[in-house]
């Protein structure tokens, strides 16, 4: 499943040019999940992640890839401890799900459902003192921390430990990489770019899966699919085995 390769194959690029702090993943070190949406008031707020106009980025994408090769948090740039002012900042997932096995292999269900949760666990993860904002367009991704969570040791680690807690929920799920970045020389703009393009390829892949005729010539799909190596091939793979099953 490389739809997302393209993107996938240059984000290192795009991070800046510090190392990263690496976490393995370790579900005692999850923050608090409050379990709905909390406000946080300007008086409360320590800092905003991508406040005062700054960038905040957000995408998520699957792939068979190596990329994710282990559930574990990278951090570009500096941590939430570190922060006392509004910051550039950026989320980003892949998400790791078995291989389809060629043309043939058509059991795309494993991938439906890691599709499924990339939006799923975006709108279920509640933080204590870590309020997310998402814009219409849904890929820019701002974040209000509070004093008392920052005061409580807030860390890019332990939120997350906590939204790869929620996606191992799901067994088609193998591996789980979260990378939150902060860094000034990281290409937001660039990040930004692949997010719009991350969200068009989910679409397309949502509605592939959900069953849809495979009418190219009247699909409102096709701009996607002739620009994406594999979507066609997906697409027709699947209807292969409908049409079988009839
Ligand atoms: S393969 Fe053809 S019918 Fe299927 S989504 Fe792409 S353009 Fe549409």
């Amino acid at each position: 499943m490389e739809l997302y390769n393209e993107i996938i194959e240059k984000l290192d690029g795009l991070l800046g040019k510090s190392e990263p702090k690496r976490y393995e993943y370790n579900e005692n070190k999850c923050w608090e999940d409050v379990g709905s949406h909390q406000l946080i008031m300007t008086r409360e707020s320590a800092f905003e992640l991508g406040g005062d106009n700054k960038p905040a980025v957000n995408f998520s994408c699957v792939s068979s890839s190596d990329y994710a090769d282990k559930d574990e948090v990278l951090v570009y740039g500096k941590d939430l401890q570190e922060l006392n002012s509004s910051a550039s900042f950026a989320r980003l997932v892949v998400l790791k799900v078995a291989e389809l096995k060629g043309e043939n292999d058509t059991d795309t269900e494993p991938l439906f459902r890691a599709i499924q949760d990339i939006d799923f666990v975006k709108y279920h993860v509640f933080p204590k003192g870590y309020m997310v904002r998402t814009s219409s367009d849904s890929f820019r991704e701002q974040v209000r921390v509070s004093k008392d969570a920052v005061k409580s040791g807030i860390s890019f680690e332990k939120i997350g430990n906590t939204y790869i807690r929620q996606y191992k929920k799901n067994p088609n799920i193998l591996a789980v990489k979260v990378i939150f970045v902060t860094a000034e020389d990281a290409d937001y703009d660039t990040m930004r770019a692949d997010a719009k393009k991350t969200q068009e390829i989910t679409k397309a892949l949502s509605k592939i899966l959900e069953g849809m005729s495979t009418d190219c010539h009247s699909c409102s799909l096709k701009p996607i699919c002739d620009e994406v190596e594999g979507m066609k091939e997906l697409h027709f793979g699947k209807e292969k085995k409908e049409f079988n099953q009839k």
